[in-house]
């Protein structure tokens, strides 16, 4: 087991391990598979946060600490168990990581914090062969490691707001950001999973369909439609509701048949009207800008191409309000961008 390359701070706190039959062992007892990101509550340096966990009386710690300033310290190898997130299950499978944040909610983390602990768990995942992060916005899921969810956050654990909502918020982006570069695939369900397409309907984009029981998500956001063995991806999945909005391939063309061993439809879609629409988070969009910023208050451009995204986050005191992750083909934002920038898709 290796620790990170990126560290350039070390200090080792005692407040580590496992203490089993009144033997007390500094190894975690489970392999890692979970990633843990805390907020520090404090805009404090690598080094700060060697002194905050150096006494045993403090009685925590954490595998590594994002500073302020992007620099990356460690305080717990990681075939050692930290004392971070109030418990024992979660902390002996899980690397747990504090950034530097804000003292008040939401708890924000600068820019450089952000991106070096993107840097970070991209590196953990890599070496320690997770091959793909999974977030769920449901506690029972994340706490049971359900559907392959590998993401827990402090706040299930103990009555804190930790990681704040600044970054419990941003949970998926990190998961999605961490599995572009490790180069995650979506699932693809197996040969065996593949049933003979029963020809009786078609869906096209806004159509709102139920989930039928048997139905593969694909990360969460897909639904197996078997037309071609092409997937639909779908808008907004809520419950075993879902609207569609294109066909994996891109192509947006109504398509027939339908599995309707999966998908039956429930309502069609209305012709959307450009002038009525209020953008929503969930939205996907036309970006058609050149730049986007870090942060919604952001005055530092940064280039990128556009082509399909969809909206992540609106904050409307922001001077650039929209948060845009790009879809592939070519667009690359994934950052703040202002209203003129795009359109509904
Ligand atoms: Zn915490």
């Amino acid at each position: 087991m290796s620790n990170s390359p990126l560290v350039s701070y070390t200090r080792i706190s005692p407040n580590r391990g496992n203490t089993i039959n009144k033997v007390w062992k500094p190894e975690r007892t489970r392999a890692i598979d979970t990633i843990t990101i805390h907020c520090v509550v404090g805009q404090c340096s690598v080094e700060t946060l060697g002194n905050v966990f150096a006494p045993t009386s403090r009685q925590a710690s954490s595998n590594y600490g994002v500073g302020y300033d992007g620099k990356i310290g460690m305080y717990v190898e990681e075939k050692d168990r930290s004392w971070c997130t109030s418990s024992a299950a979660n902390d002996n499978r899980a690397i747990t990581i504090e950034v530097a944040s804000d003292t008040k909610h939401p708890y924000a983390v600068n820019d450089k914090a952000y991106a070096a602990m993107l840097d970070l768990v991209t590196d953990i995942c890599r070496r320690n062969g997770i091959k793909k992060l999974v977030w769920s916005t449901d506690k029972n899921k994340r706490m049971n490691h359900l559907d392959g969810c590998n993401m827990t956050v402090h706040r299930d654990y103990a009555n804190k707001s930790c990681p704040g909502d600044y970054l419990y918020n941003r949970h998926g982006e990190i998961a999605a950001e961490v599995n572009k570069r490790l180069g995650a695939t979506v699932d693809t369900p197996t040969k065996e999973d593949k049933p003979t397409p029963s020809v009786t309907s078609s869906v096209k984009a806004g159509d709102t369909v139920k989930i039928l029981s048997g139905a593969t998500y694909y990360n969460g956001k897909a639904i197996p439609g078997w037309v071609k063995n092409k997937k639909w991806i779908a808008r907004e999945v809520s419950g075993d509701r879902a609207v569609i909005d294109k066909s994996e391939d891109g192509k947006n063309a109504i398509c027939s048949p339908i599995n309707t061993k999966y998908l039956s439809v429930v309502s069609a879609a209305s012709t959307p009207s450009q002038s009525a629409w209020t953008p929503q988070v969930g939205d996907y969009v036309s970006f058609t800008g050149k730049v986007h910023y870090a942060s919604s208050n952001s005055d530092r451009e940064v280039s990128c191409k556009g082509g399909k995204a969809k909206i992540t986050q609106i904050y409307t005191k922001g001077k650039h309000p929209y948060h845009l992750v790009n879809m592939g083909g070519g667009c690359t934002v994934y950052g703040w961008v202002d209203r003129s920038t795009f359109t509904k898709a």
